[in-house]
């Protein structure tokens, strides 16, 4: 199989995952070694899935699905008004719901937790990744899925670093139990989105904890775009309250309480159901949005996929879509006849493209929703989507 039969992916997430799975189904010898030392369960919040994000899913039988659709993209004013509406049929799940979904098609012997990679040796034979307990593996192929903190990257392209994009998302989940009736009678199958002055706001639904999508046991999420000038005011939102910087996450609890209290007392601008959503969430976290660039992705036996060489902005939600998107391609390469750097050499060609055009539209949507207010509701081109606008 160009010339790659034992593999090591390096990070256990989405795009870890994904890769792992159909490289296994492709016959090669495929192995998971992911940093974190308990199954990443309870990560995260919901996401928006592109058809990309839950490919392997439904290919493998259409009911693994772990998502929930909307029907309507509601566009509202700070009473809540409809201000535009579209039938969009997106889906929506949770992070730990794509993941767990993936993890238990995976060999469980062959995905490592507590398993953290400091560096690797390669040669025209094989290459080694070294990981901190002093283990080491050897493989024909190293598939680099360690995020947006990436350590390979770190190794390959130091200068290659994460841009604070000024601005983070405040987010939670809440139960539609703890929601009044009128609240998710107006989320019942619809996506709420508000414009902000330079700021702006979704809420949308997500299975409950235990899967399931009725109205009344789902949850909502929502997601806050807020801006933090570089400096002071990033440093102080990404400080939890023990007085730990954080690099790309507050994770839930550990949220500033003077910082949330200044949320709180904006959401007076927010439509009424927006309100009691982000009211209502026990337990409020800040994700730092970035954006990450690499010019190459293939370097000998080791290549990187998904965030760990390029992060697009969420606005068009296709993070994890497109982490699905290098593997697949990766798995239809090493497929295809030829060897290993024949192989890599088309792989990163067409991945280098998408990633810089999902990099570009997402910069330019948040340039215009947190920089030049010049977000329209209803605008036909701000739509989630991999290859563009809705797709
Ligand atoms: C506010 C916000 C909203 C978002 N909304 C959406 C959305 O709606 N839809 C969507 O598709 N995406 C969304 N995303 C993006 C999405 O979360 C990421 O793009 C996606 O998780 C990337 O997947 P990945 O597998 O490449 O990396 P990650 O999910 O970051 O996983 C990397 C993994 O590697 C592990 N790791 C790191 N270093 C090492 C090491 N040295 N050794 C071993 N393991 C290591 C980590 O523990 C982690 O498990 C959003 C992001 C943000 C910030």
């Amino acid at each position: 199989m160009a010339g790659a039969s034992r593999v090591a992916v390096v990070g256990g997430s989405i795009g870890g995952l994904t890769a792992g799975l159909l490289l296994h189904d492709l016959g090669l010898d495929v192995e998971i070694f992911e940093r974190s030392g308990e199954a990443l369960r309870s990560r995260g919040a919901g996401i928006v899935v592109l058809p990309m994000t839950e490919k392997y899913l439904v290919q493998q039988a259409a009911d693994d699905r772990v998502s929930l659709q909307l029907t309507w993209w509601k566009y509202v004013d700070g009473d809540g008004r409809v201000l535009a509406a579209d039938a969009d049929k997106f889906r929506f799940s949770a992070w730990s719901a794509v993941y767990r979904a993936l993890l238990t098609k995976f060999p469980h012997d062959r995905y490592h937790l507590n398993a953290e990679m400091v560096g690797f040796d390669q040669d025209s034979q094989s290459v080694t990744a070294r990981f901190a307990d002093g283990t080491s593996v050897t493989a024909d192929l190293l598939v680099c899925a360690d995020g947006l903190a990436s350590t390979a990257r770190s190794i390959l392209l130091p200068d290659v670093e994460p841009a604070y994009a000024g601005y983070v998302a405040w987010r939670g989940t809440i139960h539609e139990a703890n929601l009044s009736a009128a609240a998710i009678a107006q989320l019942a199958d619809s996506m709420l989105y508000q414009v902000l002055d330079l700021g702006h706001v979704l809420v949308y639904a997500i299975p409950g904890a235990d899967g399931s999508t009725e109205p009344g046991a789902r949850r909502q999420n929502f997601v806050w775009y807020h801006n933090y000038a570089p400096g002071r005011g990033f440093e102080e939102v990404m400080t939890d309250r023990e007085g730990v910087r954080r690099s790309l996450s507050v994770p839930p609890g550990l949220v500033r309480a003077d910082l949330w209290a200044e949320m709180s007392r904006l959401t007076a601008q927010l439509a009424p159901a927006i309100r009691e959503v982000v009211l209502e969430t026990p337990e409020p976290f800040v994700q730092a949005v970035f954006d990450l660039e690499s010019p190459r992705m293939a370097f000998g036996r080791v290549c990187m996929i998904g965030d760990a060489a390029f992060s697009a902005r969420p606005h068009v939600a296709a993070g994890t879509a497109k982490a699905a998107a290098d593997a697949w391609a990766l798995r239809d390469a090493l497929d295809a006849a030829g060897d290993l750097a024949a192989a890599l050499a088309v792989w990163e060609r067409s991945q280098l493209r998408l990633g810089r055009s999902v990099v570009a539209r997402s910069r330019a949507m948040g340039r215009r929703s947190q920089v030049e207010g010049t977000m329209v509701p209803g605008d036909p081109a701000w739509k989630f989507g991999l290859m563009e606008a809705g797709n």
